[in-house]
């Protein structure tokens, strides 16, 4: 080491001046003032109360700058460094005892102790807080929280916090002025024996005993230093370390976990708050939850249904107008399509009212639907299935419908209502007052089957329109394609053999309407959308309000917290530090409204399936939907908070009352 670094000062103030002006009152705190602090020294500052003390500390501490003047720090000029690199060297160099200590609330002396580690990047070291905190004579205070320690233990909790970065100043704002005569003496032993090791102390007093257990009494008045007495040469040890620390990039995995643990803590301790904080996002998720499962149940319901004999059926229905039908079909169309509609692979006209059916006493209003029957061998060819679904029993015949025989197959649902869990095969119902036999038991169909199943019962074609409801006319026509891709085709040659048939003029609207299962499913999907949009918009607005009130919770938390922040920017954060732990905040609340939301959306679906039959599934997506989603918001809505923390002024924010 060359002599110029041992004769150069750690402190080296050059005409600093700072004025304050509030309003049009204009405070000269300090003027021109010069001052020298090398390696070692064991200096207090005293004068009167408003003689600007403070205000050099906070200067050759870095938590405030000068107006005008230089600053050397271990040689280097400091006016120029960003706020990050003065952050750094607070975290690193510089020490800080405050009056009224500072220590965080309800947290053990050791986690004080290792607040500052979390700020230097470096990671946190336990054994070395315990030394700290040994050092000052607490090793047996180490899981002692703050609020069970008396003034003098506390302060010595923050002296073993300044030391523990192994800093090359230690800066002292009065760290006497809340203690009683005992805890005082105590206090400044444990200074001066720090000092006696070799490390520079400077302390703000106004109390003559503390200033004369110092080496050197600077005072001060007016802004100006008036005398400077060396009362005993320092022990001056060897010249500073010469680097400054680098300004710390990103953040380290002990800040990011201190973060979340200060996030919690800081929710935990408001539970009710929390919880009615929440109450928004936790409503709007669980709608935009709940109909997801929903939908996304039905549709998975729909296709899983449908097979591919579904998907090589057109329906062929009228247009209905003021609640009717505007023209049904008649058999000489159907023997039009037959005969022209090359891909109708098979038309089965249907009748289809709904009337009360009864057995005994029982009496249940159905849908009744007719067919015109299958041969024996196309029964066997299905094996006894019928359009897809079992029958117990077997479906009538083509003989049955030309005879107008008085058999019918039921559904399930029919089944159940009229004979409970009697045996509905072979047993006889009555529609019309006509008696039939039941011939089959059918299952329900599985798109019907979503809401329990309609009670339904089916009967010969010509059964229906002779005997039962005295009409030809065919409500609709079920189309089979020769496969599902030609669905479409049979489609279009259905509407415009029909069009000729019924003389639709070109220009005119069909009176009908003709659907494949493709049509069906993208019809469902836009009754889904257009009740998606409702749900999404109320879900949207509950999403607002929780997000207002994220951001009103997190502005009361940044002010309840103010002197923390000024702590934690005092022992070295920077302003994103303070800027991401109120984020993570902001964050933490939203994802935990988002993760209830989920289960409060997920428990409606399942309600919801007491009416609809459709199990809901909730996908990974659902969920990382939900929580990208609050995750969004607790960023969006925290931010401004966030911000305005992170730009607090750390004096300012120390001295919040
Ligand atoms: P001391 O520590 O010696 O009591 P300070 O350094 O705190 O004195 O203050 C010096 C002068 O600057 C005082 O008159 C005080 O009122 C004024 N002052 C300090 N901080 C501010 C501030 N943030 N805004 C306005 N005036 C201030």
């Amino acid at each position: 080491m060359s002599t110029s670094d041992a004769a150069r000062p750690l402190i080296d103030i050059r005409q600093v001046s700072k004025t304050y002006i509030t309003g049009t009152f204009k405070v000269e705190a300090l003027k021109e003032v010069s001052l020298q602090v090398r390696a070692g020294e064991f200096v207090s500052l005293v004068g009167p109360s408003g003689s600007g003390k403070s205000t050099l500390l906070h200067i050759m501490g870095f938590l405030d700058r000068p107006d005008s003047g230089e600053y050397f720090f271990a040689g280097h000029p400091t006016a120029k460094l960003g706020e990050g690199r003065l952050a750094a060297i607070r975290s690193r160099m510089v020490g800080f005892i405050f009056q009224s200590f500072h220590l965080l609330k309800r947290t053990t002396a050791r986690d004080n102790v290792l607040l500052p580690m979390v700020y230097t990047g470096l990671g946190t070291d336990s054994p070395k807080a315990l030394e700290c905190l040994r050092l000052v004579g607490l090793a047996d205070r180490v899981k002692h929280k703050s609020n069970e320690l008396s003034g003098g233990q506390c302060q010595r909790v923050a002296i073993a916090r300044s030391l523990v970065n192994d800093p090359l100043v230690i800066m002292a704002d009065e760290p006497t002025g809340n203690l009683d005569a005992a805890s005082r003496q105590e206090v400044m032993e444990v200074i001066r024996d720090l000092n006696s090791k070799g490390l520079t102390v400077i302390i703000v007093t106004h109390d003559n005993e503390v200033s004369e257990m110092t080496d050197r009494v600077v005072r001060m008045k007016d802004g100006v230093i008036v005398s400077d007495e060396v009362r005993r040469p320092s022990a001056t040890s060897a010249a500073a370390r010469s680097e400054l620390p680098p300004a710390r990039l990103g953040f380290s995995p002990s800040e990011f976990s201190e973060q979340l643990k200060v996030a919690f803590k800081a929710i935990w301790s408001h539970k009710m708050r929390s919880a009615l904080t929440v109450l928004g996002i936790f409503i709007g998720v669980g709608a935009i939850i709940s109909l997801m499962t929903i939908s996304e149940g039905f549709m998975k319901s729909l296709l899983s249904a449908a097979s591919e004999e579904d998907a090589k059926k057109v329906w062929v229905t009228p247009r209905w107008q003021h609640g009717k039908p505007r023209r049904r079909f008649t058999l000489n169309e159907v023997e039009a399509l037959r005969a022209r509609v090359p891909l109708a692979e098979k038309i089965t006209p249907s009748l289809n009212r709904n009337l009360e059916i009864s057995a005994g006493d029982k009496r249940v209003e159905s849908t009744v639907n007719s067919r015109e029957g299958y041969d024996p061998a196309e029964q066997k060819a299905k094996r006894d299935y019928f359009e897809n679904r079992k029958v117990e029993g077997r479906f009538f015949t083509r003989g049955e419908n030309l005879n107008r025989a008085r058999v019918a197959v039921i559904n399930k649902a029919l089944a159940k209502k009229l004979f409970d869990s009697g045996e509905a095969l072979n047993a006889e119902i009555r529609i019309k007052g006509i008696t039939f036999a039941v011939i089959g038991v059918a299952d329900n169909h599985k798109a019907e089957d979503i809401f329990g199943g309609q009670p339904t019962a089916y009967i010969p074609l010509t059964t229906a329109s002779k005997r039962v409801f005295g009409s030809q006319r065919l409500d609709y026509l079920e189309v089979t394609a020769p496969s599902p891709d030609e669905a479409q085709e049979a489609r279009r040659q259905i509407i415009t053999v029909l069009r000729e048939e019924r003389g639709i003029r070109e220009d005119a609207e069909e009176d009908f309407e003709v659907k494949t299962f493709e049509t069906q499913i993208e019809m469902f999907k836009s009754t889904m959308g257009k009740i998606s949009a409702v749900v999404y918009g109320i879900a949207g607005i509950s999403l607002l309000v929780g997000g207002i009130g994220i951001m009103n919770i997190m502005l009361v938390s940044v002010t309840e917290r103010t002197r923390e922040i000024g702590l934690r920017k005092a022992l070295g954060a920077r302003n994103s530090d303070i800027l991401s732990q109120f984020l993570i905040e902001a964050v933490v609340l939203c994802v935990i409204g988002g993760i209830l939301g989920v289960g409060l959306g997920f428990g409606l679906a399942w309600a919801a399936y007491f009416f609809t039959k459709v199990p809901p599934t909730l996908g990974v997506g659902t969920i990382a939907f939900a929580l990208g989603f609050s995750t969004f918001i607790g960023v969006g809505f925290g931010f401004w908070p966030a911000l305005r923390a992170a730009m607090l002024d750390p004096i300012e924010a120390l001295r919040y009352e």
